[in-house]
């Protein structure tokens, strides 16, 4: 698939790459294969003991000899698993980059014939990049303590500077660089400003998506508690999860939600890295992430298994605020800081802006030649741009005279003329009153269009946020009308812009598990069977098979093994584990 071959192709060459393919493109296969064909045993770093996991069971599955080692382990289980290194029988070993490099360790395996060092989620030794982590750095020793063992790093998500960054620091100077495309054709993205208070959109996006497993990432903890609370009230099968609840609880829930057919976790960033659940059919942001390669890994966690998923972002112009103070708040170098500070405005002119998201994404990752994806709200239903640069003058002009010292509201309220309590001084100002062309949501939808644009600011002030005038050279242009002002639509339609937005009919996710309803029974069955092997085996369903496997088989409906083997997902692991089960299955529905 797509760059795959040739990236297999260069460990066999002893050839070290760096391979860039996004999520669901395939990557882990891209140092398996190699470990399986080459003599010796393939040394996979991965920054997650849950993505560890995750991999070795299924691999197990396939009939590969695979293990992971970590310190957690009982000493019995670890010297068994050397024993099998020693006798050459392993042919794939999952570490973390802390146990790997433990002197200890990496003595041992210096003992052992390798195939190839596999460097998973390499993006993560870039300071650049949003998931930085210290302890990747030490893996440039790599290249001197196996000198043999072409090294391969590959990650989901690298932008051209993490990539060098990638390259420099774990020594791959000459080694050949795979960029594939980052399409997603099955997801289906789509962004709305925020309206209202608290989470009443999630729960609408959340029931309208009944019987799915789902991803809804808040940005604090008391937001993860507050919404998967509602969630369940409201008879969804939601799961909280973030940093501050306990280890051993945590565990609990993600087994819950990767064993389940249909959950929604709700959660902080805490949760995903090295979650490969495919059947997630969609991830909702109820806050935003803060720049574009958290996003598109995070929304990257839906329709993993190819089947069509969406990523749905909500997002303000108070949570960009929010964004950039904590950027300024961060004790790192201010060249740090300014890289960070141009990822987020980069990552809110593709949410606020008015053309394709998938192709403002691949652009963003130095793709050339994108086309539309035709799929995205904005492809999708084209927005109009309206032209608001007189509103906006008077806006601007409000804020001037208020002098800084009110918020929105207030701000609206005397656009409108409508303040309470009223001081003379006010009411007898040129801009009280002159904005009645819009509504009151009208002016608050210009109002962020304003500080997205970075004309207007926001002070915290302690959490009743005032507004300020921004750039200088910014407003001056407007207010002498050289830099017009347009928004997507004109404000004063929005108050009723919330039923055309729900009735718009939306694809939602799963379409091609559609098995028809003459075979509707057998394809529950199945499911029904494989959720009882993998409690008996202790893992999740998707390990025994994936959905889209069990849908092909229940369309096809094969009579023997040899068809059994023709559909996708069936090797001949499985085929000898359960194949005479799946077959009885399809002959008794
Ligand atoms: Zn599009």
């Amino acid at each position: 698939r797509g760059l795959q071959a040739g990236v297999i192709g260069e460990g066999p060459a002893r050839r070290s790459a760096l391979a860039v393919l996004p999520t669901g493109g395939g990557k882990s296969l891209c140092y398996q294969i190699p470990s399986l064909v080459r003599q010796g045993l393939g040394l996979v770093v991965s920054p997650l003991i849950a993505l560890m996991a995750d991999q070795v069971a299924a691999l197990k599955q396939s009939g590969v000899a695979a293990e992971r080692l970590d310190s957690s382990m009982a000493p019995a289980a670890r010297s068994d698993i050397w024993r099998r290194i020693g006798e050459g029988s392993l042919d794939l070993l999952y570490l973390s980059p802390e146990g790997l490099m433990q002197p200890s360790m990496l003595e041992r395996l210096s003992q052992v014939p390798l195939a190839l060092t596999a460097i998973d989620e390499a993006h993560c030794v870039s300071q650049w990049g949003h998931d930085f982590r210290p302890e990747y750095r030490m893996l440039g020793r790599l290249a001197e303590v196996f000198p043999d063992a072409p090294r391969l790093a590959v990650t989901a998500t690298a932008d051209a500077r993490t990539r060098e960054d990638i390259r420099n620091e774990l020594r791959l100077k000459d080694a050949q660089e795979f960029v594939d495309s980052f399409a997603r054709p099955e997801l289906a993205l789509s962004a709305e400003r925020k309206r209202g208070q608290g989470h009443q959109r999630v729960l609408e996006l959340v029931a309208e998506r009944p019987k799915r497993s789902g991803v809804v990432y808040a940005g604090s903890r008391d937001g993860v508690d507050k919404l998967a609370e509602r969630l369940i009230a409201a008879g969804v099968p939601a799961l909280a999860y973030h940093a501050g609840l306990d280890k051993d609880l945590r565990a609990v829930r993600l087994d819950q939600f990767l064993e389940a057919d249909a959950a929604v976790m709700v959660a902080t960033i805490a949760f995903g890295m090295g979650v490969d659940k495919p059947d997630v059919r969609y991830v909702i942001h109820a806050d935003p992430p803060a720049a574009i390669e958290a996003y598109w890994q995070e929304i990257g966690r839906a329709g993993r298994d190819g089947a069509p998923a969406e990523g749905i972002t909500l997002y303000s112009a108070s949570d960009l605020a929010w964004a950039m103070r904590r950027i300024d708040s961060r004790e790192v170098d201010d060249a740090v800081k300014m890289v960070q500070m141009r990822k987020l405005r980069q990552f809110y002119a593709m949410l606020d802006g008015t053309g394709c998201r998938p192709a403002a994404v691949r652009r963003y990752f130095g793709e050339a030649g994108v086309t539309q994806c035709g799929a995205c709200d904005l492809c999708l239903s084209p927005p109009q741009a309206v032209d608001v640069t007189e509103a906006a003058q008077k806006a601007l002009s409000a804020v001037h005279r208020l002098g800084g010292r009110f918020g929105r509201g207030r701000v609206v309220d005397h656009l409108l003329g409508k303040s309470k309590h009223a001081a003379a001084a006010e009411t007898q100002m040129s801009t009280y009153g002159i904005g009645k062309e819009f509504s009151a949501a009208g002016w608050r939808d210009l109002l962020d269009q304003l500080m997205f644009e970075g004309l207007l600011h926001e002070e915290p002030n302690d959490g009743r946020p005032l507004i300020g005038l921004g750039e200088p050279d910014g407003v001056r242009a407007v207010y002498r009308g050289e830099q017009r002002v347009s928004m997507r639509r004109t404000p004063a339609v929005t108050d009723s812009d919330a039923t055309g937005r729900r009735g718009r009919k939306r694809r939602i996710g799963g379409d091609n598990l559609e098995v028809g309803t003459e075979n509707a029974a057998l394809f529950e069955a199945l499911r029904a069977w494989r959720r009882d092997r993998a409690a008996e085996q202790h893992v999740p369903p998707y390990v025994i098979f994936h959905d889209v496997t069990l849908a092909d088989i229940a369309r096809r409906r094969p009579s023997n093994a040899e068809e059994l083997k023709g559909v996708s997902g069936v090797g001949q692991s499985k085929l000898q584990r359960y194949g005479t089960a799946v077959l009885d299955l399809v002959r008794r529905h």
